[in-house]
């Protein structure tokens, strides 16, 4: 696979002259990876918070967003910053069934805990209708729309993200559920809309065109080129059909057999240059838009 030989060359180059090459130093200046897995957690990690953090600090990075499917991570973002100087780490909350669900109470401690890392409100990810449906699962979900209106509870939970400038973030939600909700939390202020891993519930190009016309940015994660699900020439396609200026690169990555972050944002970046995709788009999607929603400067 492409990754591997991105990762492979990077790894004999510095076997050979004893250092990173220029872009592999320079690359990931000003990066924010926005989809960060890392351990303790209850599925096997490759890192630890404090690990990824202190590697995306050596490699030059902005940023981090700490994301668990179980927990509430602005505690855990806080307390990295206070060990690795340097970098923003941002946490936030899945509205899975180990949190409640649809829990504004959640959201409020997200927003309370000391630190103000909590920044990002993801609706129900493992838990989520379409994504148990389509796995065969036939536990209970947690539903965010029904008989095609918003899930109630959800307004409380978008007012307040709207009143902290949170981002919302559609966990798995299908993109018919995605385009019934967005309308919805923008009537009620919600300004920063993510459509989490934006191309793995298949939404149609036109169910895409319309969320990136409603001002969501649709993510595009490395994990699903390094396993296959799509190529980078699926999301070269969509980036010039649509605009890079919708769009937000992420990694996924902190699965134990998986590369690390850092190798995976690299590989990314590489693979979507070979596509012919300029800098300045990569720029617009890896560090300007992760940094817009997140309320830092550009
Ligand atoms: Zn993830």
């Amino acid at each position: 696979m492409k990754w591997c030989l991105a990762v492979g060359l990077a790894v004999l180059w510095v076997l050979f002259t004893g250092q990173p090459s220029q872009s592999q130093t320079t690359s990931l200046a000003g990066v924010i990876d926005f989809h960060v897995h890392s351990g303790p957690d209850s599925r096997p990690r490759s890192v630890s918070d404090l690990e990824i953090a202190r590697i995306a600090k050596r490699a030059g990075m902005r940023g981090l967003v700490f994301k668990n499917h179980f927990t509430m991570t602005a505690d855990r973002a806080w307390l990295a910053m206070q060990e690795v100087d340097g970098i923003e780490i941002f946490g936030g909350v899945a509205l899975n069934h180990a949190v409640g669900g649809l829990n504004p109470e959640v959201v409020r401690q997200l927003v309370a805990f000391s630190g103000g890392r909590g920044k990002v409100v993801w609706l129900p990810t493992f838990d989520a209708e379409f994504w148990m449906t389509r796995a065969g699962d036939p536990g209970q979900f947690v539903p965010v729309v029904r008989e095609g209106l918003p899930d109630p509870a959800l307004g409380e939970i978008f007012d307040l993200i709207a009143e902290h400038d949170l981002v919302l973030a559609m966990g798995h939600s299908s993109p018919e559920e995605v385009l019934v909700l967005i309308p919805d939390a923008r009537r009620r202020g919600v300004q920063k809309i993510l459509v989490t891993h934006g191309l793995g519930q298949q939404p149609s190009r036109a169910q895409l065109v319309a969320m990136a016309e409603q001002g969501a940015i649709i993510e595009l994660v490395w994990l699903a080129v390094g396993s296959g699900e799509f190529s980078f020439s699926d999301y070269a396609s969509a980036i010039r059909e649509i605009g890079a200026e919708h769009f937000l690169l992420s990694s996924d990555l902190g699965q134990e057999m998986n590369p690390l972050h850092t190798d995976g944002l690299l590989a990314f970046m590489d693979g979507l240059r070979s596509e012919g995709i300029s800098e300045s788009d990569i720029d617009q999607m890896i560090r300007i838009n992760p940094a817009f929603l997140l309320g830092l400067a550009p």
